[in-house]
């Protein structure tokens, strides 16, 4: 990984942006970020494409009119990332295995929208290689929640790893 010093609220709301930009459905981007800069210590490609799988599955799984909710809360010495939307959900004893290579929850759910099972799996992979953590909380019916966790980098810490 080539990781570096990133402030990570104006990366988010860059990526925000280009799906603003790009996502044609009716589906709104509620933005919940804290005003201030962030830093933390990361590979930013791979961080998108961490963020960009979290987002188009909530786009995919998202009715029309959807809300998607992003935010970040600044815990201690962590920052707290999650993606909430109000699809279809995913039901409480399958909320581990999406994380798992090659999973989708059912087959219908695979006919209709397209994809691997790859997105989650490469997810976690790339959250845990920068010391994260990476879960989901879902209610059926009622939408799903994507969250992980990344390290704050101190102002003037030196970093590693
Ligand atoms: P890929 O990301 O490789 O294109 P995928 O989106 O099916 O394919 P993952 O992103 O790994 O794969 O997600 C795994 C499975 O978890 C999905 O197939 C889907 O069943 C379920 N899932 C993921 N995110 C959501 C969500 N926001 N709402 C409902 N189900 C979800
Ligand atoms: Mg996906």
């Amino acid at each position: 990984l080539q990781k570096e010093r990133s402030e990570f609220i104006s990366l988010f709301h860059h990526i925000i942006d280009r799906f603003e930009m790009n996502v044609p459905e009716k589906i709104t981007f509620i933005r919940e970020l804290p005003n201030e800069k962030l830093f933390v210590y990361i590979d930013k490609d791979k961080l998108i494409q961490v963020i960009d799988n979290i987002i188009s599955n909530a786009i995919k799984y998202s009715p029309e009119g959807g809300n998607i909710v992003c935010r970040v809360v600044k815990q201690r010495n962590q920052l707290l990332v999650s993606v909430s939307d109000e699809g279809m959900g995913i039901a409480y004893d399958k909320l581990e295995k999406i994380f798992e290579r090659f999973y989708r929850v059912d087959k219908a759910r695979t006919r209709k929208f397209g994809g691997t099972g790859l997105g989650l799996a490469i997810s976690k992979e790339l959250v845990e290689a920068h010391h994260g953590k990476i879960w989901a909380k879902s209610k059926e019916g009622k939408g799903t929640t994507i969250l992980f966790t990344l390290p704050l980098m101190g102002k003037k810490r030196r970093y590693n790893v």
